[in-house]
């Protein structure tokens, strides 16, 4: 089944149980400033949810573009090495806005998998709450998972909350088990974070209001938000493990293997590049541009990390927007807006990798050459922020090539030099506002380090520069 066919078969089956259709909402959040991109179908109902706006429905779905490449949810650095994680993915997902609850929920998401895709039952894995005994009562007594397939998960993985205080409640997850040949663990096990057990869709049941004091107050009118990967589910139905050996990535991967000129299909950078294009094509669609801070940081980031993969390839020049052609032609025809921005997206990435590819060689060449006489594991701070500084490379960049070669990068020296230049700066008092900025969007920026670096984690960088 095509990627194309999922999604419209998911859209039908809930138009049929009474959901309004909703198009994807941008990838940068309307009127809501305390959140860096899209990640997730609720967002554009979140006013609904909290009761601040009315719809003329009760029931929706929708397939929502989605990006996790900063804030909260960030999954940057997974990119490459997860069969499952993207920086841009499709958000499947029905909502109810005071309307059904969790017996309905859980019914029309098993009716969907099991009788509509027709996924054979006992692949099927389910994680609950352990506090949520009605939703076991449903998954146990109703829907008839058995006990050997279902997970009372503890802590608050299976907890959801739109933020420290207002509607949150218990979660259930669906898992697809894609066989023994593939090193995982079942979820809620020491090695579940493997990709055998691939968490295919979340049911958030709001149930709870939490108020400023901590406790929990039950909403007069509980509502059901889900999330289903578009990609995920396809690589499900395409009987591949894989997310990037679906049809949405294939036919990117080879055109990116085509314009570089690799025949190296299995390239981890391959990977990287068919990722990166679909969400730094949809930003620039949605009116983010490259810059120094906030979102067009997170964008120049990952245009960047696309254009060193592609050297790494042995790109001889700007490649990354010639990717666009291919990728209007995977997905123009869901969004129309795509094809529309198609020529300001490609001249977007053209004057992005022209400009990095000024300083890429430079700089690749200076990180090269420290690599080699490293003594230890960690790349020096005064290494990574000379790059930073002179040759444009941001610091999740080095700290990924770093981590090819099985290095780390220091972050605390990092910081200090950092310091060191703003304390010059003041001394100076040249009030430059062009570091000022840069300086503002270090502080703002959020990487997940998903390895255990020598410096200091990003977060406690930020809480110590602020
Ligand atoms: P995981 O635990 O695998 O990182 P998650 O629990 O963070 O997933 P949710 O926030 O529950 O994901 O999002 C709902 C659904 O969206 C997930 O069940 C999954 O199918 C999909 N999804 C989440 N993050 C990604 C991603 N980075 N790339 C592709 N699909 C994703
Ligand atoms: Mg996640
Ligand atoms: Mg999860
Ligand atoms: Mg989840």
């Amino acid at each position: 089944m095509k990627s194309t066919d999922i999604r419209r078969s998911f859209l039908n089956f809930f138009a049929s149980h009474g959901h309004q259709e909703v198009a994807s909402s941008s990838l940068v959040p309307h009127g809501d400033a305390t959140l860096l991109f899209t990640n997730a179908g609720m967002v554009q109902f979140k006013d609904v949810f909290l009761g601040l706006e009315q719809r003329p429905y009760r029931r929706a779905a929708s397939a929502q573009r989605c990006v996790r490449a900063g804030g909260k949810h960030n999954d940057l650095d997974n990119v490459g090495y997860t069969a499952r994680h993207h920086t841009f993915f499709e958000m499947l997902g029905n909502f109810s806005f005071g309307d059904y609850f969790k017996r309905d929920a859980i019914r029309f998401a098993w009716s969907f998998l099991t009788e509509v895709l027709r996924l054979p039952a006992e692949r099927l894995w389910v994680t609950i709450h352990p506090e949520d005994d009605e939703a076991a009562d449903i998954w146990l007594g109703e829907i008839g998972v058995p006990e050997a397939r279902f997970r009372r998960i503890p802590g608050d993985d299976n907890f959801w909350s739109m933020g420290d205080i207002g509607p949150c409640g218990p979660c259930t997850e669906i898992f697809y088990d894609h066989g023994p040949g593939i090193a995982g663990g079942p979820p809620g096990s020491p090695d579940a974070d493997g990709d055998r057990y691939i968490e295919i869709w979340n049911l958030v049941f709001m149930q709870y209001e939490r108020l400023t004091d901590g406790s929990l107050k039950p909403l007069p009118k509980p509502s059901v938000d889900t999330g289903m990967g578009l990609e995920r589910l396809a690589a499900v139905l395409q009987g591949v493990h894989d997310n990037y050996d679906t049809d949405i990535f294939r036919g990117l991967i080879d055109a990116a293997a085509q314009v570089i000129g690799t025949d190296d299909l299995a390239s981890r950078s391959l990977r990287v590049i068919a990722d990166h294009i679909r969400s730094c094509a949809f930003l620039i669609a949605d009116g983010v541009l490259p810059s120094n801070e906030g979102r067009g940081y997170v964008l120049r980031r990952i245009i960047r990390r696309a254009v060193r993969h592609g050297a790494r390839l042995g790109a001889s020049g700007p490649f990354f927007h010639r990717l666009v052609a291919p990728l209007v032609r995977e997905m123009g025809g869901a969004y129309p807006e795509l094809t529309q921005a198609q020529p300001a997206v490609e001249a977007a990435l053209l004057e992005e990798e022209e400009r990095f590819a000024q300083t890429l060689s430079h700089g690749l060449a200076i990180l090269e050459r420290d690599m080699q006489g490293l003594e230890g594991r960690c790349i020096p701070g005064e290494t990574v922020f000379r790059l930073y500084d002179t040759y444009g490379f941001p610091v999740d960049l080095t700290a990924d090539i770093a981590r090819e070669r099985g290095l780390e990068i220091d972050l605390d020296g990092f910081e200090q030099a950092m310091a060191q230049q703003r304390e010059r700066a003041r001394a100076a008092s040249t009030f430059n506002l062009a570091s000022v900025a840069e300086l503002h969007s270090f502080m703002e920026m959020e990487v997940v380090w998903t390895q255990d670096f020598c410096g200091y984690k990003n977060d406690e960088v930020l809480a110590r520069v602020r």
